[in-house]
């Protein structure tokens, strides 16, 4: 299941070989060619099970005392070079493909929390992840309490005996901001909790968790890492840091599991456990598998993740500067921008770019904002980020219309925001398309 791709174990002698890059692991990590076709692309294994060599093989799979596949729900060769290749780019241990993002952030906290535990997230997140933790975690008795990026120290207030894990953005949804993943991570760690980042917005390329301190990486690959808006998908990644059998309070991972003789898992797979618990445990009973189809899509979109990124977030913060200028736009919150309040983070963070997605404000308020989305022709009007194609919303009539005026402007939706989702065409299209549709929304 995981023959992991880990270029750091090549060995130091004469015959070294330096690491691969990014790009190079972009393409490669975790495909060869079929064994059996030579077909040099993924092939997309359709198919729900597969067929054991013998009874004592089937036996060997069912008690975890061999990696192999039974059934699409839990593991699929097409899903594996999925798996294996965000593992090499993020540089963790091993990883785990699932149905969508938010079946990531599921699984992440089944593993690690009991009914009546605790977790404190970041306020700056995707709406998406705000609502599921508030909300249907709750009915987990999963009980979320927040605090601010921007003041690591509100986590460390926040912590109880209860609390499990700490989960955060690197670039929080929608954009804009860069989150001090180092302290926070000396937070979570000198309280022995976990460190979970959604890595979705800044992706791999961009910004580096694991290096800084996190513990586990969860993705919506349905955004950048898919990157060409066609299909669902999440992704966990275990940086295979924490211990989980420091004490009793990750018992998925520390304590006997009945359904497999009484395996540890925590013992038995050491530094890539979680991973393997989330995959043996949570998606084998709650079962938000991923497609194979959509692996295939995701790992498709990956080979080109370095290019697309760079490009997104060298076009982002063209228009960031040129809509600064404009006498129509009151504010424009871009930290790739020399005096941005995120500037210095995201000098420390991200030093090759902010991604694709801000914010930026109208002088006309509401209607604007709702003009300039009724006029725009190359952007497209929806609810995603992180396709190829640029992207436009104006929440305070979409996503966050729900609010009250003062739910919206705390959640950075006032009347007047709008957000990009900065895509990879020329850039010169691109303001061009900004420049009419605010022409003509006055
Ligand atoms: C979209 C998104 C999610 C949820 O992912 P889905 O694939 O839509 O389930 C989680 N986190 C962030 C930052 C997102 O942008």
């Amino acid at each position: 299941m995981n023959d992991e791709y880990t270029p750091d174990e090549a060995p130091q002698d004469e015959n070294y070989a330096p690491a691969p890059g990014f790009s190079t692991l972009s393409v490669h990590a975790g495909a060869t060619p079929d064994p059996t076709t030579g077909a040099r692309a993924t092939p997309i294994y359709q198919t729900t099970s597969f067929v054991f060599e013998d009874v004592d093989h089937a036996a060997s799979l069912f008690d975890l005392r061999a990696f192999g596949n039974i059934y699409t729900r839990i593991t699929n060769p097409t899903t594996a070079v999925l798996e294996q290749r965000v593992a090499a780019l993020e540089g963790g241990t091993a990883a785990l493909g699932v149905a969508s993002g938010h079946a990531a952030q599921m699984l992440v906290m089944h593993t690690l929390m009991q009914p009546g535990d605790e977790f404190i997230a970041s306020n700056k997140l995707y709406g998406g992840s705000i609502n599921q933790f508030n909300h249907s975690f709750k009915n987990f008795g999963w009980i979320v309490k927040w605090a601010d990026p921007d003041n690591p120290a509100s986590f460390e207030a926040a912590i109880t005996p209860k609390t499990k894990a700490i989960f955060m953005e690197s670039i929080a949804n929608p954009g804009g901001v860069v989150c001090d993943i180092e302290a926070i991570a000396a937070v979570a760690h000198a309280h022995n909790i976990p460190l979970i980042v959604d890595n979705t917005l800044a992706t791999p390329y961009l910004v580096q968790p694991f290096a800084w301190g996190a513990d586990i990486v969860v993705h919506s690959a349905t955004k950048f890492l898919g990157g060409h808006g066609n299909s669902m998908g999440g992704i966990i990644v275990d940086g295979g840091t924490f211990n989980w059998m420091a004490d009793d309070r990750y018992p998925m991972l520390s304590k006997p599991r009945p359904e497999y003789n009484g395996v540890v898992l925590g013992e038995t797979f050491g530094n890539f456990a979680f991973a393997i618990a989330c995959r043996v445990l949570g998606l084998r009973d709650l079962g938000p598998a991923i497609s194979p189809f959509n692996s295939f899509m995701i790992t498709t979109g990956i080979e080109t993740l370095p290019l697309r990124m760079q490009r997104h977030s060298d076009n982002a913060l063209a228009v960031a500067q040129h809509l600064w200028q404009q006498p129509s736009v009151s504010w424009v919150s871009y930290p790739g921008l020399a005096n941005d309040k995120y500037n210095a983070l995201a000098q420390k963070y991200c030093p090759m770019g902010c991604g694709g997605v801000f914010t930026f404000g109208l002088r006309g308020g509401y209607d604007a904002g709702l003009n300039l989305v009724k006029n725009v022709k190359l952007f497209s009007h929806l609810a995603n980020v992180g396709d190829t194609r640029s992207l436009i919303i104006h929440p305070a009539s979409t996503t966050h219309r729900q609010l009250s005026d003062e739910q919206k402007i705390t959640a950075g939706a006032g009347p007047d925001v709008v957000r990009l989702s900065v895509g990879i065409e020329d850039v010169q299209d691109i303001i061009a398309d900004l420049d009419q549709a605010m022409a003509a929304s006055v």
